[in-house]
């Protein structure tokens, strides 16, 4: 890791100053610190030679004047010793100068300026003292070896100080000459070195600004400044070729994205003509083959007329696929948030898949985490896709065993909530190496599968595409010969509460708990269906137990029956090995009346029957079934059951009713030019007991519509001259005037996603998909006889017709 800088701020200062400053300055200085140190050099020398020229004058004065006092001292004449001194007036370096006798008295004296008061003390010993301003220098005076006395000099040092001022001063002069020099030499110099390297400075900026990438910097030098100035415009050249490639690449790249937007947008339009050219002829096709198969027709007629739908209906699930598979390649594919019911998806999805499963005599069996909510929002077609796609590869790779759909709520946080979806089969699995690839399109475990099973190979692309639309991720585990298990997860937003269903979960809730402590018996030869079967009735407080076969499940009631604790009620599987649902049903039923079996109470009995295997209405009644469920069992569907069944509550016959209810003779106005679909839609009408007028043309429809009244008009959207959409507002317009309202049902192969919310924009009321499928439209008729019913509503408001005000 870098240390942070721990340069002073002057430095800073330095390292930031302009390259030119740092020149002059690197010069100067280095010419000031030469100096300096040259000055001092030469003051510290000096000091020292004048020093000791200072000592040895003074030492050669006190030897000279010491020997010329001797015999004054030795005869005490301190006059003629005084004269000796006196001799040293000469010497301006002396300031005074004593001669002391041998016991150290003062002899004589001589001062230029001091009273011999201002004499120090005198030193013990002979030699030489530096002091700040002088030197004092002592002598003994010896005659034949024999000391008669001493004299003192006291050197004064201002002399030498003076001179080394002197020097100083020249030292000052010198210095701020060499400085001057210094600077001036700098100048030139700073353009010879800074020079090019500010040049650069100056071209790198006009670069980055003016963009300006034929700017050549001048060589000067042959140095490295000039090596320096040769790379960086050789950079530049460089840099402008690679510009001209880049913007040449640019204008190829914009091009590119244009035609590619342009490409995307064909393609989507390619995609809408497509579905709906397709969708036109396939509603044909469909709709008159369920027509033809609604006469009668002899055995084999119907066999072929049977192959013909279910080819058709492949074709469509395939044309499906393609579809979509190429809205996700064009990025066209948006998933819808709205409220949904998740145990409603997956019990559609697999009720759907059922009745092939039950044909190749598959248990089907869903399980749905209790802690999942009741509704939640994300977008219940795509979940419903993904499942149904799922559940049918199960049942084409599998030839005996189970297909299990499990939901599980994983993860719960603000507002968002993890579902894991589990899609387990029984089948021929799928090899290691071709798990991963199974996920691309067009991919297949095995080339001969196709032949054998059909399939595009699209299905877990686009599964596998929209799963990672909802946030999630899709895996599979499987061993070949021993099923596989798709496992997939989803983010799904919280519903707002209150949810509309909390109300009718809660009556069940409660009711349930009025089962508490029903006996169950659970009979199946299907492992997975006994546990979940065993959970379910285990949380409604029921007390289940399980058997396997219907031998066992006879003894076990007639067991409980003569032991005194009779089961309240049997759930009841009609598919067994050996003795199936209705043998074992009979044998309950039978054992009553059989003189040496102990009697069994008239246990209610629920069977639980695959859709192509119901038994009829008689034969269930003979043989005294109290109630019947297909398969999938769903548990709502079944609480709703048993607590009909048990006398608890009347199970409410609503939906069952609705799904056959037919609606009342309507008068329908059917706006359609396509021959084909003019008479199938006009037929299904007719079978249906409806008053039909047909219009071939969108102009004709609104004549028509303002001509009479309809309870419903059944409008096509592409149509010569005038297409559905205009043909509403045009007729929207009409009403608007008299405030009367015909109910609009958009009929379409327009069925891309989207083209629901623009037909109901355009001002209609309702919207039913090609090809039509019959109780879609039975249904979109129900609607609209309701609506008839239904009080007039913000007619006095133009929006209400599809109106705008603008
Ligand atoms: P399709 O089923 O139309 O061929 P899919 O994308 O749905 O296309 O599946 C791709 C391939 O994955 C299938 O052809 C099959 O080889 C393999 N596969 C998918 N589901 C299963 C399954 N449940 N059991 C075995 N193989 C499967």
């Amino acid at each position: 890791m870098r240390q942070p800088s721990r340069i002073p701020v002057r430095l800073k200062w330095f390292r930031s100053a302009p390259i030119s400053r740092k020149v002059m300055l690197s010069c100067m200085l280095t010419a000031g610190i030469s100096l300096l140190f040259a000055s001092a050099a030469n003051l510290a020398y000096e000091w020292m030679t004048q020093r000791q020229a200072l000592t040895d004058s003074l030492e050669t004065q006190a030897s000279i004047i010491g020997a010329n006092a001797a015999a004054a001292l030795l005869f005490e004449d301190s006059h003629s010793a005084a004269e000796t001194l006196g001799a040293l007036r000469a010497d301006p370096h002396i300031r005074a100068a004593c001669i002391y006798t041998r016991e150290g008295r003062r002899f004589a004296y001589y001062g230029r300026d001091a009273s011999p008061a201002a004499l120090p003390a005198l030193p013990r010993e002979p030699g030489n003292r530096w002091e700040r301003d002088k030197v004092l220098v002592y002598r003994p005076i010896s005659v034949r070896q024999e000391r008669v006395g001493s004299i003192l000099l006291l050197g004064d040092t201002a002399v030498i100080q003076s001179r080394l001022w002197v020097c100083a001063g020249l030292g000052v002069a010198v210095f701020t000459l060499a400085f001057l020099a210094a600077w001036a030499i700098s100048i030139p110099m700073r353009w010879t070195v800074a020079g090019p390297i500010l040049a650069l400075a100056d071209a790198a900026r006009r670069v980055s600004t003016e963009r300006d990438l034929d700017l050549r910097v001048k060589k000067v030098h042959n140095d490295e400044t000039g090596f320096l100035v040769e790379a960086f415009n050789e950079m530049l050249g460089q840099m402008a070729e690679h510009t001209k490639e880049l913007l040449h690449l640019n204008r190829e790249l914009e091009s590119a994205k244009g035609k590619a937007e342009e490409a995307t947008r064909l393609k989507s339009q390619f995609l809408a003509n497509m579905s709906h050219e397709v969708r036109t002829p396939m509603n044909g096709i469909i709709g008159m083959t369920g027509l033809v198969l609604d006469t009668d027709l002899d055995a084999e007629q119907r066999e072929y007329l049977n192959h013909v739908k279910s080819s058709a209906n492949s074709l469509l699930i395939v044309i499906n696929d393609i579809l979509d598979f190429s809205k996700i390649e064009a990025g066209k594919l948006n998933l819808d948030r709205v409220e949904f019911a998740p145990r409603r998806v997956i019990g559609a999805a697999l009720k759907s898949v059922a009745v092939r499963a039950h044909e190749k005599e598959l248990e089907v069996i869903c399980e749905v985490d209790p802690k999942i909510p009741e509704t939640m929002l994300g977008d219940p077609v795509r979940v419903n896709q993904i499942l149904v796609n799922l559940a049918g590869n199960a049942i084409k790779f599998t030839e005996r065993g189970e297909l299990l759909v499990s939901a599980e709520l994983t993860a719960e946080t603000d507002g968002l909530m993890e579902l894991c979806f589990t899609v387990a089969d029984t089948g021929i699995g799928i090899a290691k190496e071709k798990q991963r690839e199974i996920f691309q399109a067009f991919n297949q475990a095995d080339g001969s599968i196709t032949r054998r099973y059909g399939g595009t190979g699209l299905g877990l692309a686009i599964s596998s595409q929209l799963v990672e639309m909802m946030g999630g991720r899709i895996r599979v585990e499987s061993e070949p010969g021993h099923g596989s298990r798709f496992i997939f997860t989803a983010i799904f937003g919280t519903a707002p509460a209150p949810r509309r269903d909390t109300a009718e979960s809660r009556r069940q809730a409660l009711e349930a708990a009025s089962l508490n402590k029903s006996r169950v018996l659970i009979v199946d030869d299907n492992a997975t269906n006994r546990r979940i079967l065993r959970e379910m009735t285990l949380r409604w407080g029921m007390r289940p137990e399980v058997a396997a076969d219907g031998l066992t499940a006879v003894a076990e009631l007639e067991r409980a029956a003569s032991a005194g604790q009779p089961y309240g009620l049997v759930l009841l599987d009609t598919h067994m090995p050996g003795m199936d649902g209705f043998s074992t049903a009979r044998r309950i039923r039978g054992s009553r009346k059989l003189s040496f079996a102990p009697s069994l109470p008239q246990v209610p009995i629920l069977m639980l029957s695959s859709a192509d295997r119901p038994g009829t209405q008689q034969e269930r009644q003979q043989l005294g079934i109290d109630g019947f469920l297909v398969k999938p069992i769903l548990q709502d569907d079944l609480l709703e059951t048993i607590l009909g069944l048990l006398g608890n509550a009347k199970r409410p016959e609503a939906t069952a009713a609705a799904e056959n209810e037919e609606p009342p003779a309507l008068r329908v106005l059917v706006a359609e030019d396509n021959v084909v679909n003019q008479r199938l839609i006009c037929r299904l009408l007719e079978k249906a007991g409806h008053d039909v007028t047909l219009a071939v043309s969108g102009r004709q429809a609104v004549e028509l519509a303002k001509e009479s009244k309809f309870d419903a008009i059944l409008m096509d959207i592409q149509m010569p001259e005038l297409d559905g959409y205009e043909a509403t507002r045009a007729i929207r317009a009409s009403e608007w005037a008299c405030r009367r309202k015909t109910r609009i049902i958009a009929l379409t192969a327009h069925a891309m996603k989207g083209d629901r919310e623009t037909c109901l924009c355009a001002g209609m009321d309702d919207y039913v998909g090609k090809p039509v499928r019959p109780e879609d439209l039975r249904a979109a008729l129900i609607r609209a006889s309701k609506a008839r019913r239904e009080p007039a509503r913000d007619w006095d408001q133009k929006e209400a017709f599809g109106i705008r005000n603008d």
